[in-house]
């Protein structure tokens, strides 16, 4: 039997931005959380380094050096209203987080400790500066446990391992989600007045990736099926130090701590490539200057990686403010950190692309600006956007609990005016049959075979460097995958518990965003942030100074363009 709900607010995901979200919305109805994980398992909680504020609480900074930074760090491609925005509130939002329960790291005085970041600086770009406040390498564990304690006391409504299969939008509003049980395989409509989807990241498109194994974008995929654009899907940032062969990541808090990064001649590389800031130059340009060292013959030993080296940081800091990092060290490579440099590779990490959102986290239906009555999204998921280009270290977190607050502030309005949105038969009855279908397809093909498939082209030429050939290649195999992905056999053909089906409607969801991303990349013909195109190697601010908006046209996508907001610093070349 079929469920039915009511609830004022839904939030799709239990992360930070899901659950601040929930916070703030409790203030104005009922609010209900769906999460295919449990929500503690959410990816927030990997977070290791810190989150961005400049409190100033180690030596001077401000949240104007702050919104430089982050401009800079966007290659000028973040919207700079937005970007204000979340620099402005970062000091009062750390401070709340404090005052709910998050046990940061302190100085000896008893203050909020802060550390260096790749990019962060002071008086606008001349010299490193510590602005990520930090709870050890444990910071997104330590939110996410305060935030889920306060959403219980609030009466906030979980529905943990509940897969959301459809979000329904129809004439200009979103109406309410449907979901599956995942422990019984039964199916839950919950008709809504507001919903805010907060359903993180999609970094297990690609084949070595720091993203836990449900980061898979299933929302911004449904959401494009059903017609929302998809904003700057091309900028997919990869982080410089994976864990060599695993991908998992080792935080930038250690080179803010001071490790630096060695290839295989014994040179501190990274001088050559930002003499400024040197290691804490921003993720984009670390990862390319990793990869080309070893391209040039300087990796270790000749091979495919450079040595992280934490050996001059003393025993006593890497275990009191590096301990998780130095475990994973040992654990997966039998490497003690304080003793032997780490091998390291860039491994995916952050999608700086997603839903577009105005400051208040609306969702926008078009380049123009136009919202969607009663959708929201916040977070990894959507593109505010804050990032642009290519993200700063600790901006993530920042991210997800400033604009999380801010939706569930701003749905406070759209609750005294709207009604539960309307869910038909109709609606239920199609995810009920898609469902079916894939139980009972009788194909050829296994899941992940597609889905390794998919991943290894996306890394091969989707990756840090990009060329047309690669990628118009990559479009064709990804053609290819997705009619295989029609024609699969399951070895579990039950409704409880069934983790080959989730995984089945994961890896459409999956193919659907690696074909956005690709064919993002193909058309945008310069190099920006993230985005490094061997055949257009120069950022052209006269064409591409602009977002990219997707819109699903049949098989095919539609680009359209919005203008960046540049309200104070005017494009410069980005030196560091
Ligand atoms: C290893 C690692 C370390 C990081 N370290 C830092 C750091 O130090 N500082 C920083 O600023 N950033 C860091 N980041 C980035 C940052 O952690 C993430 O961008 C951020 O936490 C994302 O939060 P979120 O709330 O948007 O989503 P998530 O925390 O990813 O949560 C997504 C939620 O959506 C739910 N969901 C997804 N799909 C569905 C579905 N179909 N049905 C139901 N529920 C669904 C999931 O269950 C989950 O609850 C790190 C990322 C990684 C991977």
């Amino acid at each position: 039997m079929n469920r039915l709900h009511q609830y004022d607010v839904v939030i799709i995901g239990s992360g930070l931005a899901g659950l601040r979200a929930a916070l703030e919305a409790s203030n104005h109805g009922n609010v209900a959380v769906i999460s295919k994980l449990y929500p503690t398992r959410s990816h927030s909680t990997a977070a290791q380094g810190g989150i961005a504020a400049a409190l100033g609480n180690e030596e001077p900074d401000s949240p104007e050096w702050h919104f430089y930074d982050t401009t800079k760090g966007s290659d000028y491609l973040g919207d700079q209203d937005a970007i204000e925005v979340m620099c402005e509130d970062a000091i009062r939002t750390v401070i709340e987080l404090e005052h709910m329960g998050v046990p940061f790291s302190r100085t000896p005085e008893g203050r909020i400790a802060q550390r260096r970041f790749g990019g962060h600086t002071r008086e606008f770009g001349a010299a490193p500066v510590r602005r990520a406040c930090y709870s050890a390498d444990r910071t997104g564990h330590a939110i996410v446990f305060a935030l889920y304690e306060q959403c219980q006391l609030r009466g906030v409504r979980f529905f943990p391992e509940f897969h959301v299969l459809d979000i329904v939008v129809e004439d200009g509003r979103c109406h309410g989600v449907v979901a599956m049980e995942i422990p019984t395989g039964q199916i839950h409509a919950f008709s809504t007045k507001a919903t805010v989807v907060a359903s993180g990241g999609y970094g297990r498109v690609f084949k070595t990736t720091s993203n836990a194994i449900a980061t898979t974008g299933d929302c911004l995929s449904i959401l494009f099926n059903r017609g929302v654009p998809l904003e700057d899907m091309e900028f997919f940032q990869f982080h410089p130090t994976g864990l060599y062969g695993l991908g998992i990541l080792i935080t930038e808090g250690a080179r803010g701590e001071g490790g630096i990064l060695i290839n295989g001649k014994g040179e501190r590389f990274m001088e050559r490539y930002a003499p400024t800031i040197k290691d804490l130059a921003p993720r984009d340009m670390v990862s390319r200057a990793i990869l080309n060292e070893i391209r040039e013959g300087r990796g270790i030993d000749g091979r495919d990686f450079v040595y992280l080296d934490l050996t001059g940081i003393p025993k006593q800091i890497l275990q009191e403010r590096l301990p998780e990092i130095s475990t994973f060290s040992k654990i997966y490579l039998g490497i003690d950190p304080s003793e032997s440099p780490i091998p390291v590779l860039p491994t995916a990490h952050y999608a700086m692309g997603g839903i577009p959102t105005d400051v208040d986290a609306r969702v926008l239906s078009n380049e123009r600006g136009d919202t969607i009555e009663g959708l929201y999204a916040a977070g990894e998921c959507a593109c505010v956007s804050v990032h642009g280009a290519n993200r700063l270290g600790c901006n993530s977190l920042l991210d997800t609990v400033v604009f999380g607050r801010r939706a569930g502030k701003a749905i406070a309005e759209c609750l005294r005016e709207a009604d539960y949105g309307r869910i038909t038969n109709e609606v239920v009855e199609r995810a009920i049959v898609e469902i079916e279908n894939i139980i009972n397809s009788r194909g050829d093909t296994r899941v992940g075979s597609i889905r390794a498939e998919m991943q290894k082209e996306m890394m091969e030429h989707c990756s840090v460097f990009r060329t047309e050939e690669g990628l118009k290649k990559t479009i064709e195999i990804l053609t290819e995958l997705k009619k295989a992905s029609k024609n699969i056999q399951l070895h579990d053909r039950t409704k409880r518990f069934n983790t080959e089906l989730l995984e089945a409607i994961e890896l459409r969801h999956l193919l659907n965003l690696a074909d956005v991303i690709a064919r993002s990349a193909l058309q945008r013909t310069e190099s920006r942030g993230a985005h490094y195109r061997e055949d257009f190697p120069e950022r052209d601010d006269k064409n591409w100074l602009k977002h990219t908006f997707a819109f699903k046209e049949g098989d095919s996508i539609e680009f359209r363009y919005r203008p960046v907001k540049i309200t104070r610093f005017q494009p410069e070349e980005r030196k560091y």
